[in-house]
């Protein structure tokens, strides 16, 4: 949340809020800035690396092959909470934050506030689908700078997704789909923001 990774060629000058520094061969630097001291660094050794495959107990990362609908639906079944709330939890799918949570539910039709156990076969199909076309969108476009232009690329760059985005950040602007104006809910003490129309 609003940290960056930056690249600092050699000789330039210092980041403020710069809590980590990895310093590369050719004498430039990769900056860890993070203001809110909201981020964690950890250090592993090799060996360590090898035995803790996954040391956060982070869910499947959706773009790997393995992550399919049945595995979706899987991790959504006993669970009455919002799907929204479910998504963002990292333990049922890694990286899936309240920008790429909101457009996917949005393109794959379905409510943030729907019980997770009430998806269909035929839902977690567009879920996962619609989940890993956004990240994909997503990464292809250098990521999202929403409004508070927080998020830049390594280089200081702003991403450009957010030129595309269907309901975040769009509270009572029209559906791209229906024109229906876009609502907005507090799930997970998070916004949601989705079409009342389309997403049911
Ligand atoms: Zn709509």
């Amino acid at each position: 949340m609003s940290g960056q990774l930056l690249f600092r060629p050699s000789g330039a000058p210092p980041y403020s809020h710069t809590r980590l520094v990895i310093h590369l061969a050719d004498g430039s630097e990769l900056c860890f800035v993070d203001p809110r001291k909201f981020g964690e660094a950890y250090l592993f050794s090799e060996a360590e690396g090898d035995t803790l495959v996954n040391p956060f107990a982070l869910g499947p990362e959706p773009l790997d092959r393995g992550y399919t609908p049945a595995r979706l639906r899987e991790s959504l079944s006993g669970r009455k909470g919002p799907i929204k709330a479910v998504l963002l939890d990292q333990k049922v799918v890694a990286g899936l934050g309240n920008i790429y949570t909101d457009e996917a539910l949005y393109r794959s039709g379905i409510h943030p506030l729907r019980p997770a156990s009430s998806i269909t076969g035929e839902e977690a199909e567009r879920l996962a689908k619609s989940i890993r076309e956004v990240l994909r969108e997503a990464i292809r476009c250098r990521g999202t700078s929403a409004a508070d232009r927080q998020y830049v690329t390594t280089a200081g760059t702003l991403g450009s997704f957010q030129e595309r985005l269907d309901v975040y950040q769009r509270p009572a602007q029209p559906c791209p789909r229906c024109g229906a104006p876009i609502a907005t809910a507090k799930i997970a003490g998070r916004t949601a923001h989705f079409c009342p129309e389309c997403q049911i």
